[in-house]
């Protein structure tokens, strides 16, 4: 597995579920970490030293909100100084909201394009400059099954995950020459609170219970009727930092339970 002692990276969304493991698993391998995303100042505090004292490595904390382009460029900025480059970079943060096209509220759509979708552009754009000039950068990016296949009441969600698909190709080709690699990740569900907050819309939008959105809905769509966990994904994305990952580009890596399989 990649040995990323001296490397550094930018885990977006990194406070909660999948970002979590991907900055514990990055941290485990040896890098330096700039870690992001909302929450109560003092859990990410916590975080932020728990990372330092379980993994010896430096960890510092970028409040940026993925809707502002500013915050994310200074996000970069921070990596960059604090360590001298940033090596590594996941676009993870993510939201989700489950109505109805016809009533989707278009602030709930425009967000969800913002946070998942345009956030990575503008990361990838600040960190590109200094992996071209280092000739060595990986950028991994959070999609989901739902880059490839679509549900109802999930407008939004898709278009942005279809989105980010289809900028993780473009990109690779872009950087192909350079030694920087671009790929995204598309878990099927993953038990994550993203997944456990959505389930009382799903219960309203379909008119279903909870257990019934579990087993019907949400595992209905994965052939193995297990939940991917999230080291299971974050072993994937330390994976993909090594060495010998370094002809995966441009590619959109399915993980969920043989979903799109079918
Ligand atoms: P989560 O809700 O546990 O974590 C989301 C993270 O994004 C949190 O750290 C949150 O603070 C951060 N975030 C949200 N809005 C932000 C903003 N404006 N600025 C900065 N940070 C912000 O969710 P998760 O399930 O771990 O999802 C992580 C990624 O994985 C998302 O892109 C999601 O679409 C994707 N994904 C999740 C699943 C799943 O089943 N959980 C499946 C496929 C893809």
């Amino acid at each position: 597995m990649a040995t990323l002692t001296g490397k550094t990276a930018v885990v977006t969304g990194s406070t909660s579920g999948i970002g979590l493991a991907y900055a514990r698993a990055l941290a485990g391998a040896g890098a330096n970490l700039v870690i992001n995303g909302m929450g109560d100042p003092d859990d990410i505090e916590r975080e932020r030293a728990g990372l330092e004292r379980d993994f010896g490595v430096t960890v510092v904390y970028s409040p940026a909100d993925m809707l502002k382009a500013a915050e994310i460029a200074e996000m970069v900025a921070l990596g960059e100084r604090t360590f001298g480059a940033v090596d590594i970079l996941i676009n993870n943060a993510g939201i989700q909201f489950v109505s109805p096209v016809e009533d989707f509220p278009i602030e709930k759509w425009d967000a969800i394009i913002a946070i998942n979708l345009s956030s990575a552009f503008h990361g990838i754009r600040a960190v590109v400059p200094g992996m071209k000039k280092r000739g060595w950068g990986r950028i991994i990016n959070t999609a989901s099954a739902h880059s490839l296949v679509a549900s109802p009441f999930k407008s939004a969600y898709v278009a942005a995950k279809h989105g980010i698909a289809g900028l993780t190709k473009s990109v690779a080709l872009e950087l192909a020459t350079f030694g920087v690699t671009c790929n995204c990740i598309s878990p099927g569900y993953v038990w994550t609170p993203l997944v456990e907050r959505q389930i009382p819309d799903t219960m309203k939008a379909r008119n279903l219970s909870k257990e019934q959105v579990i087993n019907d809905v949400l595992l209905h769509a994965q052939p193995t009727k297990q939940f991917v966990t999230v080291d299971q994904v974050a072993s994937l994305a330390l994976f993909l930092c090594s060495d010998a990952a370094s002809q995966i580009t441009g590619a959109n890596l399915s993980m969920d339970g043989g979903w799109t399989a079918a």
